[in-house]
């Protein structure tokens, strides 16, 4: 088989360059905040948990709070260290730690604490100082908090340790499983048992102000969950559980096609030989693969945006590239290929790949690798308001 050869040219200056880009767009992020403060009457707080769902943790808690985030919440109090070091100044709430965690740590940089069990809370009451924390209440997901069994026995040891001035306990929280189905009927079992943890914790004498059990999905969508404060993460980063909302995307990857090539019907391309060219083709490999996150079970629905148009992957992923299927488009190295992007333009989004996927846009975004160089487009000064 005679295959012509493949053009090398360097990319063309104008194009990227260097290789794949990932472009992070916090105008976007400040839109969505923007939005989100409108839909609620409660606090907003910004979760940045995952280097802030891939999008950079730092830049989307400074851009989050300048629009209006009274709160930051992270799992782990490195984490909340972290913001803390860069300057952030709101309370911030951790609330995923093991019981030997270094609370001391972040009792001394005011990280607020999560309370989901006994054991935690007599760690917590022994680190030094006066820690701050959030009862967490399981409230139907067995998975984080405390089983409503236990609850009145840790609001009764939380309001001692609290007379005995080692904790203040500031909030209740809850978390609800299927909140991205609205009217499921565990969403109004979960609120009815967050409430009840309220009034238990209110009957044991703690005066718990902040409220919180609503993340993104029923932020948007059922505004009896909202409380005192909501907790958002993937609708700051435009992502929609629900699919009501129009937020904005902050994330666009795309990479220069690094070679070309001719190929005749039949040719069979990548690991497996899993796809063959059904007719004369031009092939276009692209420098991203599944160690930079690319989903590599999407490869056989996948498309790409090459010259505005929808382009099908040819044969699968590899770690670190892939190859599209050009047709007859004169494509040459160096012009741009768009993985995915706000879709304004045709280009595939994140919820395209995450359905080629068969997973959500959560996983995709927290999986994007160090490798991608990133472009940050940032805010400009005043334009806030
Ligand atoms: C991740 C997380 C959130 C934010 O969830 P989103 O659906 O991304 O808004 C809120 N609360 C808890 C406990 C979480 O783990």
């Amino acid at each position: 088989m005679k295959h012509p050869a493949t053009a090398l040219a360097p990319a063309r200056p104008e194009a990227l360059g260097e290789g794949a880009r990932l472009t992070v767009d916090l105008t976007a992020v400040a839109h969505n905040v923007r939005l989100l403060r409108r839909r609620t009457e409660a606090g907003l707080m910004a979760v940045v948990k995952a280097d802030g769902f891939g999008h950079g943790a730092v830049d989307v808690a400074r851009t989050a709070t300048a629009a209006g985030a009274g709160w930051l919440g992270v799992t782990s109090v490195h984490e909340a260290v972290a913001l803390r070091d860069a300057g952030l100044r709101v309370p911030v709430l951790s609330w995923l730690n093991p019981v030997d965690a270094d609370f001391d740590t972040a009792v001394r940089r005011s990280v607020d604490l999560a309370v989901p069990s006994r054991d935690h809370l007599d760690a917590i009451t022994r680190a030094d100082g006066l820690a701050r924390v959030h009862l967490h209440l399981d409230t139907g997901m067995a998975r984080d908090g405390t089983e409503p069994g236990a609850w009145v026995d840790l609001c009764r040891q939380a309001y001692a340790a609290e007379r005995d001035g080692r904790i203040r306990v500031v909030g209740v929280m809850g978390h609800l499983a299927c909140a991205e189905m609205p009217g499921h009927p565990a969403n109004a079992a979960g609120r009815r048992l967050f409430e009840w943890g309220v009034a238990t914790a209110r009957g044991a004498g703690l005066r718990p102000a902040v409220r919180h059990l609503a993340a993104s999905a029923a932020t948007l969508t059922e505004p009896r969950s909202h409380f005192d404060l909501v907790r958002v993460g993937a609708a700051l980063v435009g992502i929609d559980p629900t699919g009501t909302t129009a937020l904005r995307t902050a994330l666009r990857l795309a990479a220069p096609i690094v070679a070309v090539r001719r190929v005749p019907a039949g040719t069979p391309v990548g690991y497996g030989h899993a796809w063959r060219a059904a007719s004369t083709s031009t092939l276009g490999l692209v420098p991203i693969g599944y160690g930079d996150g690319l989903p590599r079970n999407a490869w056989d629905r996948a498309e790409v945006q090459v010259r505005g148009r929808r382009r099908r992957l040819a044969g699968r992923i590899s770690m670190d590239q892939f190859v599209v299927d050009l047709g007859d488009d004169p494509v040459r190295p160096g012009e741009t290929v768009t993985v995915f992007g706000p879709g304004d333009a045709g280009e595939p989004t994140l919820s395209d790949w995450a359905g080629w996927a068969d997973t959500i846009a959560h996983e995709l975004v927290t999986g994007l690798g160090p490798r991608l160089r990133r472009e940050v487009l940032a805010v400009a000064k005043g334009s806030l308001t």
